[in-house]
């Protein structure tokens, strides 16, 4: 199946931090395959910006090895990277200060001949307010201008109403695109179309017929390269805050009345807002540790941030309650962490037992369970119960029916643009649906901090875990307290 690409309206994009690593290794590989794609096909420039002294060429050098090293298999070659490269520039800036900003403002084009002007601002979170402000007094944006925001978008509610507050003085919501690349993945709006899309499955996606929903966000990385930024987050502010939780709201969110970019934030909204406190209990926090295996080079987490005392989490599982009609009783169990056994992204959604079972006890326990996989191998599981063939009396076994998009999409299905393809693509498109609202930032924040501060107040030190394990005992123990267990990152 071949996928249409629909060209983009011309824009000039400025990248401000056009030199950093997310801009070389994200969001300029994923221009250059749009690019290749044909959905650039005019006038689009690009404008990195930043504060170090470079002539365009040797800002193209830069792009050219950018692409080279992070573009991937996908990246088209020939005269294709000299063709992109032509659309780059750059401006040496200061955020802070008044360089740069009357030479940014000549390389921009009116909005006759750029129709879409855009701003990503993939900077430190420190300087988020001041680019606005500076686009402003710089008379830079207009009201068809669009400003992407990175993450981190605050530390705590305070924070991110102070940021909400700054950008909305000089822009309208409509203008601001908060990024979660979760969002941008294929699966996740695919978690959409099995949704909504089906009758198959809305009408048991509720407390009566869904016994519990796991969400696991696991990484093999460490901190490496972000050790400052981090010990000052953790994984409740780094992952939980942002990307579960929005991984939590479009699976327990009512259907929107139509896939429009408020409908839908409305409903994920009223979901976090209806989450209940965590019990203290119901939460564990990791710190990993180093291999027992000597061979292993990576140190401890503390040792990477040389901080003997460290009570920063690297790993953080809870078990969430949603108060309405829809999930009373079902709970959710959210993890994440750095540094465990496998890179996987998953989503489980665990049926309940068939109400009576016809079979007797030697057929054992069987329950329905949907895996919506984000990474690797993005696709969409359903295990069934069916009779063990060949096996006299009735034995029963689950066997999965697998939506893997690699093979039933054929090439084009299987190897989707990248989140950050879309998501950029969406900013020029003017469409908001997978962009996070300011009042969804600040109610995931509302519903953080208290269990932050209950840490700090009770003096909580994370649980050791060895790196490479699947995370501390005490997060299986949450569990096995309630006769479950994980799903998702065993090898
Ligand atoms: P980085 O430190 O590699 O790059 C920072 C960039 O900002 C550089 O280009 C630098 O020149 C520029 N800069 C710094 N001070 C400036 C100033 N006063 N004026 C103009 N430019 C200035 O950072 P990064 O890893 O690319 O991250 C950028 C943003 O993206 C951060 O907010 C980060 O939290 C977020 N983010 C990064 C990643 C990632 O994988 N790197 C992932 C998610 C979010």
């Amino acid at each position: 199946m071949v996928s249409r690409v629909i060209p983009v309206d011309p824009f000039d994009l400025v990248i401000f931090g056009g030199t950093g690593d997310l801009a070389q290794r994200k969001i300029l590989p994923a221009l250059f395959r749009r690019h290749c794609a044909g959905q650039l096909t005019g006038a689009e420039r690009i404008i990195g910006a930043a504060r170090t002294d470079l002539s365009n060429a040797e800002y193209r050098t830069i792009v050219a090895e950018a692409v080279r090293v992070n573009a991937g298999a996908k990246a088209c070659s020939g005269g294709a990277l000299a063709a992109f490269l032509e659309r780059i520039s750059y401006v040496a800036l200061d955020a802070l200060g008044e360089a740069g900003w009357q030479e940014l403002s000549r390389q921009l084009r009116p909005a006759g001949e750029a129709p879409v002007r855009m701003f990503y601002f993939s900077v430190g979170p420190g300087l988020f307010g001041p680019l606005a402000e500076k686009l402003h007094s710089h008379g830079l944006a207009n009201a068809d201008t669009r400003i992407v925001v990175e993450k981190p978008f605050g530390r705590d509610l305070v924070s991110a109403r102070e940021l909400n507050r700054t950008l909305a003085s000089h822009f309208d919501e409509g203008q601001i695109y908060r990024i979660d690349h979760y969002l941008g993945k294929e699966t996740v709006q695919n978690l959409m179309a099995v949704r909504f899309g089906n009758m198959l499955f809305e009408p048991l996606w509720n407390s009566q017929y869904v016994d519990h929903i796991q969400i696991t966000v696991a990484e093999t990385v460490g901190v490496e390269g972000r050790e400052e930024y981090y010990e000052r987050a953790g994984a409740m502010r780094d992952m939980m805050q942002n990307h579960l939780m929005q991984l939590l709201c479009l699976i327990a969110m009512e259907p929107p009345a139509k896939f429009d970019p408020d409908a839908v934030r409305d409903e994920k909204l009223k979901v976090i807002r209806a989450l209940d406190p965590v019990e203290p209990h119901h939460i564990v926090r990791g710190q990993y540790q180093a291999r027992l295996d000597p061979s292993d080079p990576h140190p401890s987490y503390r040792g990477l941030v040389c901080n003997p005392r460290s009570s920063t989490e690297s790993y953080v599982a809870l078990k969430a309650h949603i108060s309405n009609w829809r999930w009373a009783g079902t709970p959710f169990y959210l993890r994440t962490g750095k540094r465990l056994v496998n890179r996987s992204s998953v989503i489980n959604v665990m049926f309940k037992d068939a109400p009576h079972s016809i079979f007797g006890a030697e057929a054992g326990r069987h329950a329905n369970h949907l895996k919506i996989r984000l990474q690797p191998n993005e696709g969409i599981t359903l295990s069934v119960t069916i009779k063990e063939p060949g096996q006299g009396g009735m034995r029963l076994v689950d066997v999965p029916l697998d939506m893997s998009f690699a093979e039933a999409l054929g090439p084009e299905g299987g190897d989707p643009p990248d989140a950050y393809e879309r998501l950029i693509m969406d900013v020029v498109r003017g469409n908001q649906t997978l962009f996070m609202r300011g009042d969804e930032v600040e109610a995931a924040w509302a519903w953080t901090d208290p269990l932050i501060a209950g840490w700090k107040s009770r003096g909580d030190v994370p649980k050791p875990y060895e790196s490479g394990s699947t995370g501390p005992g005490d997060a299986d123990l949450l569990m096995r307290r309630d006769g479950r267990e994980w799903r998702g990152i065993n090898p």
